[in-house]
């Protein structure tokens, strides 16, 4: 079943990599996911012979037959997570080894081969020294790494695939995020959730984000910027947005966050701000909070800041909450202090311009 936790990578360069000049003009103002470097990394897995050829390759178009059970049952995982160029002209990795453990969950909760950890982190690492020059110098900017796996058998019956195709992508990002202090207004979602108890919520599944995109296409209608997910049972429970965790900081200091469940995914940036709020003498509190609880400590001025986090866009502040039935704000739609210095203590260890105490850097 398992790899070699060893596996060795044949490195087939780019016979046409994009000219320096041409990329130079890409990274300019590169946006999100849409500039792509020269090379991908493939590795193939077949039941009774486990991971084998593993490449870093040209990126192109990969041919997959029409049957690919991925393609019928999206038997799919992915990660996202970040390179950041250093100021000595390096690269860094933030907390890579939390990637391969939450893909390799996610794998088990699909029912796929779990890739070993130390495959994953060094598949992201070939794929980063590949295309090394592709890692943006600008302020904010990063080179987006996308692992993910896909179930390849030529078959049409409901089961686990015997086969998968493991690939990395990575994309040069811009800063996601540009005033540094602008709030975002989200849109609750009353009618469709994201996850159930028991389903694959706590898992990266393609799956999942396809079953957001109605209410986050009803987010924009109303024009807010993320949607925010509330449970599946009693529809009172906040969860997280799209593709971010939230958290809530008090008047008193202390802050709290959704507990983690299998509706929810386990945010790297969310353990991460956990670890430095709590170095910051903040009390942190993962336990239940909901819609009502929002709007009320809204209006009473208890609440004091709102945030979301992920990779992509670090954090984001939110200000005004939108729903069906009416809208508040929090404080005065402006970045609190708690959320300004976690964001700066957060983004100064991932670039590489503060100690790491905690080692989250590679
Ligand atoms: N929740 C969801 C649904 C997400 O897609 C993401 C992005 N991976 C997050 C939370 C934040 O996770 P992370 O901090 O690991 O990026």
């Amino acid at each position: 079943m398992s790899a070699p936790d060893d596996l060795s990578f044949a490195t087939l360069p780019h016979a046409a990599p994009v000219s320096p000049e041409r990329r130079a003009e890409l990274l300019v103002d590169p946006g999100f996911g849409r500039v792509f470097t020269d090379h991908m990394v493939t590795i193939r897995y077949v039941e009774g012979r486990g991971w084998h050829d593993a490449r870093v390759e040209a990126r192109a178009p990969i041919s997959l037959d029409p049957a690919a059970a991925v393609l019928h049952y999206a038997q799919e995982i992915f990660e996202g997570l970040k390179a950041y160029r250093t100021a000595d002209g390096g690269a860094a990795l933030f907390r890579p080894e939390a990637n391969a453990l939450r893909f390799r969950r996610s794998a088990e909760r699909l029912a796929m081969p779990p890739l070993p950890d130390a495959v994953f982190v060094e598949s992201v690492k070939q794929l980063v020294s590949a295309d090394r020059d592709w890692i943006p110098s600008s302020e904010g900017g990063s080179l987006y790494l996308r692992p993910f796996m896909i179930a390849s058998e030529v078959f049409l019956g409901v089961k686990p695939s015997s086969e998968y195709l493991y690939l990395v992508i990575a994309s040069a990002v811009g800063a996601y995020f540009k005033g540094g202090s602008e709030t975002v207004t989200v849109w609750v979602s009353r009618d469709q959730t994201r996850a159930a108890p028991g389903g694959t919520g706590a898992a990266k599944c393609g799956g999942n984000y396809a079953a957001s995109l109605r209410a986050q296409a009803a987010a924009v209608e109303h024009g807010c910027a993320q949607v925010v997910f509330l449970d599946a049972i009693e529809r009172r429970w906040v969860e997280e947005l799209g593709g971010m965790n939230i958290f809530f900081v008090f008047d008193d200091g202390s802050m709290v966050t959704p507990p983690l469940s299998d509706t929810i995914l386990s945010g790297i940036t969310r353990d991460s701000i956990l670890t430095l709020a709590k170095a910051d003498g903040l009390t942190v509190a993962e336990r239940p909070y909901s819609i009502d609880d929002w709007k009320a400590d809204a209006a009473s001025g208890r609440l004091r800041e709102v945030f979301a986090c992920g990779t992509a866009a670090v954090i984001t502040p939110v200000g005004t909450v939108r729903s069906a039935d009416g809208e508040f704000s929090v404080s005065d739609n402006v970045a609190g202090p708690v959320t300004k210095r976690l964001r700066s203590a957060l983004v100064d260890i991932q670039r590489g311009n503060a100690p790491d105490p905690h080692g989250w850097v590679t």
